[in-house]
């Protein structure tokens, strides 16, 4: 068995960031400058405007910041939303899904179905459909705006039934920030080669990064089947396998884990902090 370690060891940045953020152009109540102004000042490294069903280019916004700004819209209308990530125009809102998935890929971007616990069923996007469509590279398994919402932030649960099933899909955490207070709730935190557009989406395509709500990992690496993990801010380290279910948990700031290939086809770790801060890293699939 070898196990797929989509981190680096060495040459790599860490630069925080998040992808999805509403403005004025769609339902939010701050400006673009406003709120590229915000996300700088909490010290973020990029950030993506994702408008519902609208495009602000990168362009007219990137000479007031030192922040990398991502090209990115929600695609809202007529069906469960979806994240289109590096595109270059708006992509339609077509009511069949793969279509909108299909239509993101062929700009060269990439997509990530959003907020599936939101609203009182837990079910903006159903199971069946997450399951039925492909292409697409992830789904938010942290959402921040739901936190004052009907629905669970958190999608951990609907990842890991994903993951069970055999798709190889990236966990990402948002904000989906629609005004002031719902800015820093969640980040993804990627290992890249430089501050380019380029090098940020393509760690955050390969799952070189992890999701968090406010729990900070300085070391995620593989030696043998072995994992290393550590957190500085976190109290408990869980490694989980398929279904979610918890193989080893340390309560300390370091851990590891010998995989030993009974866990289900993959391995993810999760670091737990003060309240309710965690830190989430992405799936180690097993091969062979
Ligand atoms: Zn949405
Ligand atoms: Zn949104």
């Amino acid at each position: 068995m070898t196990l797929l370690n989509p981190y680096l060891s060495r040459n790599f940045l860490w630069l925080r960031g998040n992808l999805h953020t509403h403005t004025t152009v769609s339902d939010g109540v701050a400006s673009p400058e406003e709120v590229i102004a915000a996300y700088e000042q909490k010290g973020y490294d990029f950030l993506a405007i994702s408008d519902h069903d609208a495009f602000v280019p990168p362009g007219d916004y990137q000479a007031l910041t030192k922040m990398t700004l991502i090209p990115a819209d929600e695609v809202s209308r007529h069906g469960p939303h979806i994240l289109a990530v590096q595109i270059r125009e708006v992509v339609p809102p077509d009511a069949d899904r793969q279509k909108v998935i299909d239509v993101t890929n062929a700009q060269g971007g990439f997509a990530i179905l959003n907020h599936p616990n939101w609203q009182k069923h837990f079910n903006h996007f159903p199971q069946e459909l997450m399951e039925q469509l492909t292409g697409y590279v992830g789904i938010e398994i942290y959402n921040g705006v739901i936190e004052r919402l009907e629905g669970s932030a958190l999608a951990t649960d609907r990842w890991d039934r994903l993951l069970s099933s055999g798709r190889r899909v990236w966990g990402y955490a948002h904000d989906d920030s629609h005004r002031p207070g719902d800015l820093a709730r969640g980040w993804n935190v990627v290992q890249a080669a430089d501050r380019s557009v380029n090098a940020i989406c393509d760690a955050l395509r390969h799952g070189r990064f992890y999701a968090s709500t406010g729990v900070t990992i300085t070391r995620i690496e593989v030696r043998d089947h072995t994992l290393f993990i550590a957190a500085p801010n976190a109290q408990r380290i869980r490694f989980l396998g398929a279904w979610g279910k918890e193989f080893r948990y340390v309560d300390a700031n370091e851990a590891e884990y010998k995989v030993t290939g009974d866990e289900g086809g993959y391995v993810r770790v999760e670091c737990f902090g003060a309240g309710v801060q965690a830190a989430w890293t992405q799936p180690f699939y097993f091969e062979g």
